[in-house]
């Protein structure tokens, strides 16, 4: 029997990013997959026109501020042949009703000229002084995401301590990423072309303590370029043949079709990961990347009797996201134009369509209420505008339609069986109406996930929700999964948990760094000379 040093829980992009860099030690790893393929919500599949989608996520954002990525540490860009495709802007937000379209580009310049030409030179001006503010303080926020979680209290008095920029900061942390635009902005259409990218953590913006979530996507937004909002050239799954193959070079095994049914626990240890067949898969250390209740809930792999019933009751009172996403991939044979842009293809990565404020308010409280969302949450992406080998031999163009769903629709899961056509047909329909050149008849292939759709797909996203457990504030970064349990350890001894459940939440980051650097601590690895050996 092999004996390994680390066994990973989940071959998503959390489980293969700690492997590799585990790897990159020199320690044995073996990575876990209860799927018959790799990659968790970072999968891309071709249809049967030979176009490359994105079965979930498909901007990598975050990983580009990773060293990981930013620094090449893995070797994955410059070895493994990992490639990103960078657009010209973030977004463009169509105001249905104003025919009116606002494009957020990259370079600050264009951008503060586009909204100085849509919404006045005043509101140009306060969007530079905050973008400025933002630039400044927001390497704090992103770059401590790949290393270790410092206490949300230190942070804070480290933050008082900074000056006028520190305390501006720590007042906006505590407030609603719509709080924080009614301060600094005069117009409906600033504040909600800038907050909806809070909305894509699954949280509201108008929900107390997104502040800094907001300033984080604000920062990004002008942030150097090679961190700005690209598609990965080939689709999202390359991302992750990147790893695995950087993982394999090294040693490590990852095995698919290998689900895990037990966690062995003896007198207070973790000795195996048990796989459905019985098989138990030994080591010295194990990480789980998996939902925090697969794993210690009251159905949980490891026994709640050795959990004891306040913390098992502790980890089901774990709220999920309210609402989640529900993805329509789509072949068209010419890429969209828009009416609001004069019958042009947008340059914005995402395409998002709004009705004004109150309607956008509305929004999260119908998704609250378990009723569909309104057309206005949707948002497309075109890849194949940045990365046309998507489009296959006959050079046809992706959609990527994505919209925010409650899970329990109408107050029931099983209702998405019923109604994911339906709404399926309603948002491409109202999607379609914004374009000069598309009707739903231009479909060449369509395929429709819900949330039910997407809870079957994948073990790990229960009630649909990729985030795990919602990221509110007592949820949510450096208090995730739950005070008194960061940092990725486990009541358990030798057993840590990663992935979306822990620090610093779901979308594609690299997580695993930050795990890695956890486990080296305690094998007393110098994580600095793995890096630069
Ligand atoms: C529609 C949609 C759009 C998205 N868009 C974006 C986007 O554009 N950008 C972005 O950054 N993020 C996006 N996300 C979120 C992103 O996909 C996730 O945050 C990310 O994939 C999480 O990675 P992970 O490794 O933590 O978990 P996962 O990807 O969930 O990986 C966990 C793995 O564990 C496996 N597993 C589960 N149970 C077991 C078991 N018992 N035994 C063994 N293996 C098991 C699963 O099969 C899975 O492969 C999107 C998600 C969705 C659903």
């Amino acid at each position: 029997m092999t004996q390994y040093d680390v066994v990973i829980a989940g071959a998503g992009q959390n489980g293969l990013s700690t492997a590799c860099y585990l790897a990159k030690a020199g320690l044995k790893v073996c990575v876990l997959e209860g799927r018959d393929i790799l990659g968790g919500g970072v999968v891309s599949f071709k249809d049967e026109l030979g176009v490359t989608h994105d079965g979930a996520a498909t901007v990598h954002t975050l990983v580009q501020v990773n060293p990981m990525i930013a620094n090449d540490e893995l070797g994955l860009i410059s070895k493994y042949g990992l490639n990103y495709a960078y657009p010209e802007a973030s977004t463009t937000d169509i105001f249905v009703e104003k025919d009116l379209a606002i494009t957020l580009y990259f370079d600050i310049d264009r951008c503060c000229a586009e909204i100085a030409e849509k919404l006045g030179e005043d509101e140009a001006a306060a969007y530079r002084e905050f973008s400025d503010f933002c630039q400044a303080v927001g390497p704090m926020l992103t770059l401590g995401m790949f290393a270790p979680p410092v206490d949300a209290a230190a942070m804070a008095s480290a933050l008082a301590g900074f000056g006028e920029i520190g305390q501006r900061l720590l007042r906006y942390l505590g407030m609603s990423s719509y709080e924080v635009v009614s301060e600094l902005f005069r117009t409906d259409e600033l504040r909600e072309v800038t907050t909806r990218f809070v909305s894509e953590s699954m949280i509201s913006p108008f929900d107390p303590a997104t502040g800094a979530n907001f300033i984080a996507c604000m920062y990004l937004m002008h942030a150097p370029s090679k961190f700005r909002m690209p598609h990965c050239v080939g689709g999202s799954q390359k991302f992750i043949d990147a790893m695995a193959a950087m993982i394999k070079d090294n040693g490590g095994e990852i095995r698919t079709n290998a689900k895990i049914a037990k966690v062995k626990v003896e007198d207070g240890k973790c000795t195996a990961f048990v796989l459905e067949n019985g098989e138990e898969i030994t080591a010295k250390k194990f990480v789980s990347t998996l939902h925090i209740k697969q794993l210690f809930g009251s159905n949980g792999m490891v026994d709640p009797a050795i959990m004891g019933e306040e913390f098992t009751a502790k980890v089901d009172a774990l709220r999920p996201s309210y609402y989640v996403g529900f993805l329509q991939n789509i072949t068209l044979k010419e890429a969209p134009r828009y009416k609001a842009l004069g019958d042009k293809p947008t340059e914005g990565l995402i395409t998002e369509q709004s009705h004004g404020h109150e309607h956008y308010k509305r929004v999260f409280d119908e998704l609250k209420a378990g009723n569909p969302s309104p057309y206005d949450s949707s948002a497309t992406c075109n890849a194949t505008l940045v990365d046309p080998s998507r489009g296959g031999e006959q050079g046809l163009h992706t959609l990527y339609l994505y919209n925010y769903e409650p899970y329990a629709l109408y107050g029931d899961p099983a209702n998405w069986e019923k109604y994911a056509q339906e709404i399926a047909d309603k948002n491409f329909e109202a999607w379609c109406e914004l374009t000069t050149n598309i009707t739903p008849a231009d479909a060449l292939t369509r395929t429709i996930k819900s949330p039910l759709d997407y809870e079957r797909w994948n073990d790990s996203w229960l009630c649909g929700d990729f985030c795990h457990i919602s990221q509110e504030f007592d949820q949510g970064s450096s208090n995730r999964p739950f005070p008194g349990m960061t940092r990725f350890v486990t009541p358990i001894e030798d057993l840590y948990l990663g992935g979306a459940s822990a620090w610093p939440g779901p979308t594609v980051s690299g997580g695993g760094r930050a795990v890695a650097q956890v486990i080296f601590e305690d094998m007393d690895i110098d994580f600095d000379a793995v890096i630069n050996g």
